[in-house]
């Protein structure tokens, strides 16, 4: 099998720098719940698994876990624009402290959608927390209320973050050789 370190350009975040990141995160979320009797982490699938299992490992609040997939890129690497929940929440969420966790916010589209979804469920509040964000391609307006690095415009893979539905394993964010994405 072949290696898929060998189709890396560079790294761009370490996994120190995530790790030691997420430790902040998960200060600045007790501060920020610290009335809260317990949080729901809702997790974005697929790309936020990682990222959710690292926070919420880091947190000492009590909070708990669900998962909810929506649409992305496929396996191109932009986004067609549309939306789609592939599965949706069980539990009510009306008077609960909800916080959606992200992988990366590109284009905002996604959060957008599942913010207006969620909302309508009449959650007691409802927070965002991203790993990253690439401001400069922000289509619309989301709030992202606990956010890891801002990154530049480049396609990253790892650290749950996919090309094709690989890469995900990768213990750090990178940036793949530009004759990856070739064929
Ligand atoms: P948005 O709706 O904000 O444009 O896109 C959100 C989703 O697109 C993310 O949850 C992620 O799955 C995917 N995405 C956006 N940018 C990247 C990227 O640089 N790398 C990877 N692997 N996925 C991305």
């Amino acid at each position: 099998m072949r290696d898929l370190y060998a189709d890396i350009d560079y790294v761009l975040l370490s996994t120190e720098q995530i790790r030691s990141r997420t430790a902040e995160m998960a200060e600045e979320l007790a501060q920020a719940y610290q009335d809260s009797e317990e949080v729901m982490f809702l997790c974005v699938l697929k790309g936020g698994y990682v990222f959710m299992s690292d926070l919420s490992r880091a947190c000492k609040f009590p909070h708990t876990i669900e998962f909810m997939a929506v649409s992305s890129y496929g396996d191109a690497t932009h986004s067609s624009g549309a939306v789609q929940i592939l599965l949706d929440l069980q539990k009510d969420i009306s008077n609960r402290d909800v916080l959606i966790i992200e992988d990366i916010v590109d284009t905002g589209l996604t959060l957008s959608y599942m913010r207006d979804n969620l909302l309508a469920r009449q959650p007691k509040s409802l927070r965002i927390c991203s790993l990253l964000s690439k401001p400069s391609r922000h289509k619309v307006d989301v709030p992202i209320d606990f956010l890891g690095f801002e990154v530049p415009d480049e396609f990253v893979v790892g650290y749950g973050l996919d090309f094709a539905q690989i890469y995900r394993n990768f213990p750090f964010i990178a940036v793949l050789k530009p004759e990856v994405f070739g064929g």
